[in-house]
């Protein structure tokens, strides 16, 4: 038997149905929807659970894997069959079918009285988006006759430090949670049948579309908005369905006394003017900054399982640094650093930022918390840089609030991120042409760089080590050409 990829249910369709029937439909009749197709961020989440869930495994010492091909039901139904009744300890991806629900359980742990079923997820809590997922396995495990007593979610334990992994998993007790959801089961599928047999159905767009996962059409049910929507003026929150109903759709409708806070008072001006604003004060700002300037960048990784000393599941930990040092005359040194291999980054790191800083008056960032934090953590990391990397933090400046606090570019469209503001201060100076371009997806693949080196061949490792380099590059060269635009427009407030 192999499933029909139309029809049948399982618990992840029965969580999708649960957020929106209309994205089940989507994913049911469209499996190949180009908005389906995972990223190398996305992929990289992917990955990460499957390594969760092979470490969860290892707990369950004689556990039995029910893998294989995942739509031969049937094959895998029998396999879980005869390992329940082979007296099986635990069994892995255990498959289980009533009715068209099709389940497949993460761990089925055989105890003296009863069974237990544990779905493994690499959060480090359980969240209110799991019990479902567990309830409905729950409900098609006793709909098949297995005397299941308790239900956990399986996840990873923040208290666990690296080298040891004894506790890398922590097991929460919601059988209560999960018993309490059943009732409603039966007809929940019974809706979600229906709307998978009938044509695409019709859902409100709302807080369902991002919650508890944002949901991937998006562009398919949501209005384009008319540029300068009033839902982008900096930090409007929810006052900008006020103003909407208020019949303000764009910054160009609002009236010019509408009270607003000064940041998005200055955007209204620049977005009605159609030019950048320049406060006066941006030229004091800048003169702040004491030469020469490093301009410093950190990418970072936050491995589920701890791979460092001292480290907690999902540490933070810098492994590539760019540094641009601006000397007299506008003389340019570039330092870069990029960890290799699986071994610890962090004294490499350590010697390579303290190395690049060294002798700068000033150390800039964009959204310098980021970079302190990174310092900080390398400094409790390498007891024997900590003096030279907490004098780098001493002299960490953050650029971005110089920009927020004195200028707006129409183009900005309400966000100082580095890449809202750069190819609008300074055109032709982006990411487009680079391979990578952000950097969630600079972290999954420094991950798989660093952590994962055996799955990639030279070449391609060669490849990507380049691609990493030029993107964070590019990030604290933005940097050097942003100072200088703003040095030039500090020179002629107005607006
Ligand atoms: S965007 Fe919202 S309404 Fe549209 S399919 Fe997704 S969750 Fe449903």
């Amino acid at each position: 038997m192999t499933r029909s990829p139309g029809t049948g249910l399982s618990k992840s369709r029965y969580c999708y149905g649960l957020q929106c029937p209309r994205q089940l439909w989507w994913r049911a009749h469209e499996p190949d929807a180009p908005e389906l197709v995972a990223g190398p961020a996305l992929q990289a989440v992917f990955d990460r659970g499957h390594r969760v869930g092979a470490l969860a495994r290892e707990r369950f010492p004689g556990g039995i894997l029910v893998d294989g091909d995942h739509r031969a039901v049937r094959e895998r139904v029998e396999r879980t069959r005869r390992a329940v009744a082979g007296g099986a300890p635990a069994i892995f991806e255990a498959a289980f079918v009533t009715g068209d629900l099709f389940v497949a359980v993460d761990v089925l742990e055989r105890g003296r009285a009863g069974w237990t079923l544990a779905e493994v997820k690499s959060t480090l809590d359980v969240k209110a988006a799991h019990l479902p997922d567990v309830a409905v396995q729950l409900h098609a495990l006793r709909a098949c006759g297995l005397d299941v007593r308790r239900a956990e979610v399986m996840h990873l334990d923040r208290a666990c430090r690296f080298p040891d992994l004894s506790n890398l998993f922590a097991r929460d007790d919601v059988t209560a949670e999960a018993e309490a959801l059943l009732p409603a089961i039966p007809d929940q599928l019974r809706a979600l049948r229906a709307a998978l047999a009938g044509p695409l159905p019709e859902a409100a767009i709302g807080d369902r579309c991002s919650d508890p996962y944002e949901c991937p059409f998006l562009a398919r049910c949501w209005p384009a908005l008319p540029p300068h929507h009033v839902s982008t003026l900096y930090r409007i929150g929810r006052r900008a369905a006020d103003l909407v109903a208020g019949g303000h759709q764009t910054i160009r409708d609002l009236p010019e006394d509408v009270a607003l806070p000064a940041v998005a008072a200055r955007q209204a001006r620049s977005v009605r003017s159609g030019e950048t604003v320049v406060e006066p004060g941006l030229a004091g700002a800048l003169a702040r900054l004491e030469p020469p300037v490093a301009f410093l960048d950190f990418e970072t990784v936050m491995p589920a399982v701890p791979a460092w000393d001292g480290c907690h599941p999902y540490e933070q930990v810098a492994v590539q640094l760019s540094c641009h040092v601006a000397g007299p005359g506008g003389r340019l040194e570039h330092h870069e650093f990029l960890a290799e291999g699986p071994g610890d980054p962090r004294p490499a790191v350590a010697g390579a930022v303290v190395r690049a800083c060294a002798g700068a008056g000033t150390v800039l960032a964009y959204n310098a918390a980021f970079e302190r934090r990174c310092l900080e953590h390398l400094a409790a990391a390498v007891p024997a840089r900590r003096e030279a990397l907490e004098e780098v933090a001493r002299r960490l400046v953050d650029l971005l609030p110089i920009v927020r606090d004195h200028v707006y570019h129409p183009d900005f469209g309400g966000s100082f991120g580095l890449k809202s503001v750069v190819p609008a201060l300074c055109p032709g100076l982006g990411y487009a042409d680079l391979d990578i371009g952000e950097g969630g997806t600079a972290s999954a693949v420094l991950e798989a760089l660093l952590l994962d080196e055996r799955s990639l061949a030279a070449e391609e490792r060669a490849r990507l080590r380049g691609q990493l380099l030029a993107y964070c590059e590019r990030d604290t060269l933005a940097m050097v050409r942003l100072v200088e635009r703003l040095r030039e427009l500090a020179g002629r407030p107005g607006r």
